[in-house]
């Protein structure tokens, strides 16, 4: 297999970077096509705007359903081939980041991404997560192109709930540790290829930092303030996560995250609070990982505020029957799990979460104690 490495062709990032919107948009298309809904263009709206008509681009405004389904998809690349527009342009959560990108895909034209909040690798990948009408998730496709431009507004993120930041923080300390499973058993990425040295380097930058400024950038967003903690942590979050996931790979970690949604208990929570979880699962299953590495990762967790037992999944005292069927999926043909360099069995899933709860439960109450 080739080793192959994707990215969006331009990332900007920085505080009140929205102001600068028109020139860098300018340089794509002069038709722009801003899909968001209302909550977010009352945030973001009067800036982007205003920096757009300042760069003498049109602008056709469309107000997004709020779920990243086939049907809003076709609807949007509809309004987009009768409006003639020459990019489209996606600002806020990763659902309508993916929308725009299924539809920009769909019409050919070029895409830009703008997060409003830093919990998820949408912003940088080719990827769109398909949801039905119900909102249960029905898989991911790629369109084989990353983004034009993405465009990161520090201050924004900064202004997000910060359970945003921290879900962000969960999927982006999976990065390394899947993308090394990865490497190790020679799987594949899901750029169409295997990792090369450069997306492994960009995942260990990514755990790096979050190791090193996570807990500092969190207090600084609790606040609504742009630190240099919070713009280190926003890069990890948004572009080496983004770029490690895809260009890196996937194991255990997101594996085990996919299945929680199916238990109505976990609804309330975001896909990173999921791969949290799913990291201390991964951590438990790998024979190779050292105690202080594991107390490590499951301490930062705890400091950010990250699930790391049952209970905190919404789970608490969950059978070992009902979570057999995660085990099962797991260990099942075409999983992520087969991205380890040994065989994981159904058990061994189902055991890495038990010993995962009972490790979460324990750092908890030695971090109370001290
Ligand atoms: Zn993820």
């Amino acid at each position: 297999m080739n080793k192959v490495f994707i990215a969006p062709r331009r990332y900007v990032q920085g505080r009140n970077v929205l102001k600068e919107a028109g020139g860098l948009i300018g340089a794509l298309g002069k038709r722009v096509m801003t899909l968001w809904d209302g909550q977010v263009k009352g945030i973001v709206g009067g800036t982007l705007l205003a920096s757009l008509k300042e760069a003498g681009l049109s602008v056709e405004d469309v107000t997004f359903a709020g779920d990243s389904t086939k049907a809003e998809a076709a609807r949007v690349a509809g309004l987009i081939r009768e409006h003639k527009v020459d990019v489209i342009m996606g600002i806020g959560g990763g659902k309508t980041l993916d929308t725009a990108k299924a539809a920009g895909a769909a019409a050919g034209i070029k895409v830009v991404t703008c997060p409003t909040v830093a919990s998820n690798d949408s912003p940088t990948s080719s990827y769109t997560v398909w949801y039905d009408e119900q909102g249960n998730c029905l898989g991911f496709e790629s369109w084989g192109v990353n983004p034009d431009l993405v465009l990161v507004d520090t201050e924004v993120i900064a202004h997000a709930p910060v359970r945003t930041f921290v879900a962000g923080m969960g999927d982006a300390l999976a990065t390394w540790l899947e993308a090394e499973a990865c490497f190790k058993a020679r799987g594949p990425n899901l750029a169409g290829g295997t990792a090369t040295l450069a997306a492994l380097a960009l995942a260990r930058l990514c755990y790096d930092i979050l190791m090193e400024s996570g807990i500092d950038a969190k207090r600084a967003v609790e606040k609504k303030i742009v630190t240099p903690s919070v713009e280190k942590v926003v890069e990890a979050n948004v572009l080496l996560s983004g770029l490690g996931f895809e260009s890196g790979g996937c194991s255990t970690a997101h594996m085990v995250a996919n299945c929680l949604p199916s238990y109505p208990e976990c609804h309330g929570l975001m896909h990173g609070h999921e791969v949290g979880f799913g990291v201390i699962t991964q951590l438990c299953l790998d024979d190779e990982v050292s105690v202080e590495r594991m107390h490590r990762i499951v301490d930062f967790e705890i400091a950010v505020g990250l699930p790391v037992t049952f209970a905190d999944v919404g789970l608490p005292g969950v059978s070992r029957d009902r979570l057999a069927r995660i085990g099962e999926i797991c260990a099942g043909p075409g999983s992520l799990c087969e991205n380890h360099p040994f065989k994981v069995t159904p058990d061994d899933i189902v055991n890495a979460m038990i010993a995962a709860d009972a490790l979460g439960e324990e750092r908890k109450k030695v971090l109370k104690a001290r």
